[in-house]
C-alpha cells in the first residue's frame, strides 16, 4: 500500500485537511500542530477531530505526521528558549493523544555552538521529562541536512539521542530526501546503502516516515532547501526509487516541496504512477 500525501495547513482544522488530502489523492498528511514559529494553538474541536477520524477510517487514511514548530529548540544555550520548549512539547503530545496512535515529528535542535555532545545530551534530557508511558503518540526525529549547528545530521547522532532517552520505544525516525543528501547521503547514486548504514546505526525498525523532497542544492550541501520533485538534484527516477524500496513498504510518504494544492496533486499523481504495486 502507498501511503502519499503533502504538508497541509492546519489553519482550517482537521476535517477540512482530511478532504484537502481527498482532493489531492493524498491517504495521508503533515500539519503544523500551531503556529509553525511557534506561538498559540487553537483550542481543541473535538467534533472536528471526530468528524475527521471518520473520514480517515473510511478512507484507509495512513499514519499522519504532525510536525512541531521549527522554532523549538530544546538545546537553545537560552534557558527561555529551552523552557519554551518543554511547554510545547509537552501540550502537543496532550493534543496528540486526540488523534491517538500517530506521528509527531520535530527537528532534534541547534547546538549553538555548545558542541554536538552537550546538544544530544539535552535533547535526551528533555525527552526524558516529557515522553510517557501512557502515550500512543511517536515521537519522529527528523535527519537534518546539517546547516548551522543542527543536531541530527549524522545517523549516529540521532541514535546517541535515542539511546540516552529511558522510554525510547516511543521514539522513531522521519527520514527526509533533501536533508539526507544534503548531509552527504546520496540518495541518488546509493540509495541501498545509505538505508543499510541507518540500519546498521539506528536500525530500520525505527525509520517510521519519509519526507520526499527534491533539493534545490548538489549533495553535501548542508543547506535545506527543498525542490519540486524532479526540479532539484535529487530528480525523480531516485525519488521514485525511494517510495518503491521494499524496506520501506507501508511508511507514510509526505511531500514538503514547494507547492499550493494543484502542484502537491499533480507530484503525487507522477508518484502514484511510478509506484510498483
Ligand atoms: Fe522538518
Ligand atoms: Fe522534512
Ligand atoms: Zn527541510
Amino acid at each position: 500500500m502507498l501511503y502519499i500525501g503533502c504538508h497541509l495547513g492546519s489553519s482550517k482544522g482537521y476535517e477540512n485537511m482530511g478532504r484537502e488530502a481527498l482532493s489531492i489523492g493524498a491517504n495521508t498528511f503533515q500539519f503544523f500542530t500551531r503556529n509553525p514559529r511557534g506561538g498559540a494553538a487553537k483550542a481543541i474541536d473535538e467534533e472536528d477531530i471526530s468528524k475527521f477520524l471518520e473520514m480517515a477510517k473510511e478512507n484507509n487514511f495512513g499514519k499522519l505526521v504532525a510536525h512541531a514548530p521549527y522554532t523549538l529548540n530544546p538545546c537553545s544555550a537560552d534557558q527561555k528558549v529551552r523552557d519554551f520548549a518543554h511547554m510545547i512539547l509537552v501540550d502537543d503530545m496532550m493534543r496528540m493523544e486526540y488523534l491517538p496512535g500517530n506521528y509527531y515529528n520535530f527537528h532534534p535542535g541547534s547546538h549553538v555552538g555548545q558542541g554536538m555532545e552537550a546538544g544530544i545530551e539535552m535533547i535526551a534530557e528533555m525527552l526524558n521529562r516529557i515522553l510517557k508511558p501512557e502515550q500512543t503518540t511517536m515521537i519522529l526525529l527528523e535527519t537534518m541536512s546539517g546547516k548551522g549547528s543542527e543536531v541530527g545530521s549524522k545517523f549516529e547522532e540521532l541514535k546517541a539521542i535515542i539511546d540516552r532517552v529511558e522510554l525510547s520505544e516511543k521514539l522513531g525516525v522521519c527520514m527526509d530526501t533533501c536533508h539526507i543528501n544534503d548531509a552527504e547521503y546520496n540518495v541518488v547514486d546509493n540509495f541501498d546503502g545509505v538505508l543499510e548504514e541507518f540500519d546498521k546505526i539506528v536500525g530500520l525498525n525505527l525509520l517510521k516516515a519519509m519526507h520526499i523532497n527534491d533539493s534545490l542544492n548538489p549533495f553535501g550541501a548542508h543547506k535545506d532547501r527543498h525542490a519540486k520533485i524532479g526540479e532539484g538534484h535529487i530528480g525523480t527516477e531516485a525519488i521514485a526509487r525511494v517510495i518503491n524500496h521494499p524496506s520501506l513498504k507501508n511508511l507514510p510518504f509526505i511531500l514538503e516541496t514547494p507547492n499550493e494544492l494543484d502542484g502537491y496533486a499533480k507530484e503525487i499523481k507522477i508518484l502514484k504512477e511510478f509506484y510498483i504495486e
